[in-house]
């Protein structure tokens, strides 16, 4: 069966049969036509962007069950200390700022459209920040819609937004891991609009919990046939779970390194040519996991990060800061091309 796999990828054919056999099918039979895959759509050319994550603030009201973020330290940024942590990444030559966080009630449109003003009359950098779930609780605490939200938000200086708060996008996993979240079609439907009002995201998974194969499959899916219908996503980060200092901790311990493998391998194979940008996330997975990542379908490497009190938290001790001369070391060492990228994919 896999034989005719390769061609029915890029023909945009695969089925969720199909993907479901492919997880049962002898594993290196699937990362192998996966990595032939990314050969044929992206060349051996492997990314990254030199980015910057701000965390603004680890309180939140939303209480997911596999966040380790969240009151892990006990902080929030003032604008101030923002444009700070810019300045710092401005100087080191970073592109892209990420600014992640918490969700609290002060956190309105009129707070994140401050915010955003305040970055883009100081520095002349690409904004990557807000999920649905922020822009949800900001439109919802400001009275106004989700598109009239996100329009401000475009029109203040967000550039892209994040694809996270994704986690599974199946409601009965979201119940078990974060039933306070924003529902799988909240989420869709933010990032549908999103997209219509030309606002690029990325998308996300977070695997690793208590989901299933299936529920892998019916995300994967779903992300496709969004980039279908708007091909507003640049990339897909698959996201392993991290299971320290959080409560789905004491009962999973995470996915496989294995199923981290086959995971990137599926997306490869699922979303073909219509969704060609795949990310090892080695901030999540170490630097060698991320290298057999980007040699089973994955074609880029992430950020340079300089921080991610997220992934620390939740126990990664992969470091936090990557330079321009690391990645390219690790791309190289893999036999592939590294290129750095803007936030859109457009090498630099
Ligand atoms: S994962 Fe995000 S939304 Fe959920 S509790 Fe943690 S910080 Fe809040």
């Amino acid at each position: 069966m896999i034989s005719d796999i390769y061609e029915r990828s890029l023909d945009g054919k695969i089925s969720r049969e199909d993907a479901l056999s492919l997880v049962k099918s002898n594993p290196f039979e699937l990362f192998d036509t996966a990595n032939q895959l990314r050969q044929e759509i992206v060349g051996d050319t492997v990314t990254f962007v030199v980015n910057r994550n701000i965390d603004i603030t680890d309180h939140c009201i939303i209480e997911c069950g596999f966040c380790s973020f969240r009151d892990h330290i006990g902080y929030e940024m003032t604008i101030e200390e923002i444009l700070g942590s810019i300045q710092e990444a401005k100087e080191v030559g970073v592109t892209e700022v990420c600014i992640f966080g918490g969700v609290l009630p002060h956190m309105t449109v009129d707070y994140y459209l401050d915010l955003l003003t305040s970055i883009k009359s100081n520095y002349d950098i690409k904004i990557h920040g807000l999920s649905p779930v922020e822009v949800y609780h900001a439109a919802k605490s400001s009275e106004i819609s989700i598109k009239e939200a996100l329009s401000a938000f475009k029109n203040a200086g967000l550039d892209t937004m994040t694809g996270a708060a994704a986690e599974v996008l199946v409601d009965s996993v979201r119940e078990q891991i974060c039933p306070n979240k924003v529902s799988t079609d909240q989420w869709v439907d933010i990032i549908t609009q999103a997209h219509q009002l030309g606002i690029p995201t990325t998308s996300t998974i977070m695997y690793g919990t208590v989901e299933t194969w299936e529920d892998r499959i019916d995300h994967l899916f779903i992300l496709r046939d969004i980039q279908r219908q708007t091909g507003g996503f640049t990339e897909f980060v698959p996201l392993t779970f991290l299971n320290e200092n959080n409560i789905l901790g004491n009962s999973s311990k995470g996915a496989s390194g294995m199923d981290d493998l086959k995971l990137h391998a599926l997306a490869r194979i699922v979303f073909g040519k219509d969704l060609p940008n795949i990310q090892a996330s080695w901030i999540k997975m170490g630097t060698k996991m991320a290298q057999i990542v980007l040699c089973c379908g994955a074609n880029d490497l992430g950020g340079t990060m300089m921080e991610d009190k997220i992934s620390v938290a939740a126990g990664a001790s992969h470091g936090e800061y990557l330079s321009r001369e690391e990645m390219a070391l690790i791309i190289k060492d893999i036999g592939r091309v590294p290129a750095e990228r803007d936030t859109l994919y457009n090498l630099i």
